[in-house]
């Protein structure tokens, strides 16, 4: 069975998110490891993770993926902007062990001026304090729509970043189809050519997640703004084929599309449907 699940709240706790995605038919799910904007966050409930954990071991259920908060930007020129980020990496690495062998999803951030390659050298940086040897967590560079000064939205890039990571056997991607369409990779007319450029550059064995978007603009308009399935550019037929390729059917499908958890509901069943 494909794992395929949607963005949830995380403030009712993991055995909350885990009820609400089975309400839904979903068999994984992403949240927020703290509010988005920042800030602190909640003690861990270890209570909830035991229950969470037991559930979980129980169901055919995807891993699950956490997603830190947008404000994170390791290459910030702002000194204490990329202080926050590695303290609020720092502690979440430290959170994700509480449900361990899941997956961390991070934006690798904006350059803000100072260039793509100080951008990839701050975040390699960042990422080498604070990696560790026995955490079982792996830590996924997002593809981004190259918005902005966005380090990310080249395969390159990624490449680069993971190959100056010394721990970087615990760095995967996960794929925002909303993103690379956005950034230029025509995943619409030439899935197959898209994938095969990653493996070339990076390793399709690298991708550890996919957000299943739609997006509202037009192809390589470097925009991100993601879209209900098939209401957008990329449209249902596009995606169908995304979920159902022989390299990508075995990875978790998270949905980030603008909708009620009744949306998801519906998406997610055309997913199902429409998946071998
Ligand atoms: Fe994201
Ligand atoms: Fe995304
Ligand atoms: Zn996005």
């Amino acid at each position: 069975m494909i794992n395929i699940g949607c963005h949830l709240s995380a403030s009712a706790g993991y055995m909350n998110m885990l009820e609400e995605s089975l309400s839904i038919n979903a068999n994984t799910f992403q949240f927020f490891t703290r509010n988005p904007r920042g800030g602190k966050a909640k003690d861990i409930d270890e209570n909830d993770v035991r229950k969470f954990i037991d559930k979980w071991n129980e169901l055919d259920y995807g891993k699950i993926l956490a997603h830190a908060p947008y404000t994170l930007n390791m290459c910030s020129a702002d000194e204490r902007t990329r202080q926050f980020a590695y303290e609020v990496f720092e502690d979440d690495m430290k959170r994700m062990e509480y449900v361990p062998n899941n997956l961390y999803n991070f934006h690798p951030g904006s350059h803000v001026g100072q260039g793509v390659e100080v951008g990839i050298e701050l975040i390699s940086q960042t990422l080498n304090n604070v990696l560790f040897e026995d955490m079982t967590t792996t830590v996924l560079l997002e593809t981004m729509a190259g918005k902005g000064s966005e380090v990310g939205s080249k395969f390159e890039e990624l490449r680069e970043i993971i190959d100056r990571v010394e721990l970087n056997d615990k760095l995967g991607v996960c794929l925002d189809t909303c993103h690379v369409f956005d950034a230029g990779y025509d995943i619409v007319n030439d899935l197959d050519g898209v994938l095969q450029k990653f493996d070339d550059i990076i390793g399709l064995d690298r991708i550890k997640a996919i957000h299943l978007n739609d997006s509202k603009n037009a192809f390589a308009s470097h925009k991100d703004r993601h879209e209900k399935l098939g209401e957008g550019n990329i449209g249902i037929e596009a995606l169908l084929r995304v979920v159902n390729h022989e390299k990508l059917c075995n990875l978790p499908f998270l949905l980030e599309t603008p909708n009620d958890l009744e949306g998801y509901k519906k998406e997610i069943e055309i997913i199902r449907k429409g998946s071998k």
